[in-house]
């Protein structure tokens, strides 16, 4: 059976910064027969539960793997090394379950594709990728947003 990386919040995995999942109800039609691989990239880097919020300062994930842009919290600790430690962890997982898509959770600076926040922390949104989204991508691996409702 086909596996697909999924943001592990959007299972039902209580992952997310406030320590909370998100409801996907339309993931089960999103996955088909596919088997979903669960995986967190910021838990799996070792940042805890409940978390600051953190975002990308400077560009988008791919600037950060190429080192021009930092991910940092809203106290501006930099937490950019954690970030791409977790996006190297989310590929290993996928290229272990054999995964060619990933369905991931919109917006985050590790799952975001195609759009992430500023850096700002006023909810502000730029096209971009999150880190994780960005290193998938780069290694061949399809990322698509998670289906919203
Ligand atoms: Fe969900 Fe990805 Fe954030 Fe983990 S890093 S809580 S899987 S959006």
């Amino acid at each position: 059976m086909e596996s697909v990386l999924v943001s592990a919040c959007l299972r039902g995995v209580p992952c997310r910064f406030d320590g909370r999942a998100k409801d996907s109800p339309a993931m089960a039609g999103a996955l088909g027969d596919r088997r979903p691989v669960a995986f967190c990239p910021e838990v799996s880097a070792g940042l805890s539960t409940p978390r600051r919020p953190a975002e990308i300062v400077g560009g988008d994930g791919h600037d950060v793997l190429d080192g021009r842009a930092r991910v940092v919290d809203d106290t501006g600790h930099d937490v950019t090394a954690e970030f791409v430690d977790g996006a190297e962890r989310a590929l290993a997982a996928a290229r272990r379950a054999g995964c060619t898509e990933a369905l991931l959770m919109a917006r985050s600076p590790s799952c975001g594709h195609g759009a992430v926040y500023d850096g700002t922390f006023t909810g502000t949104l730029r096209a971009g990728d999150g880190v994780t989204a960005a290193l998938l991508e780069r290694h061949g691996i399809a990322v698509r947003p998670a289906p919203s409702a």
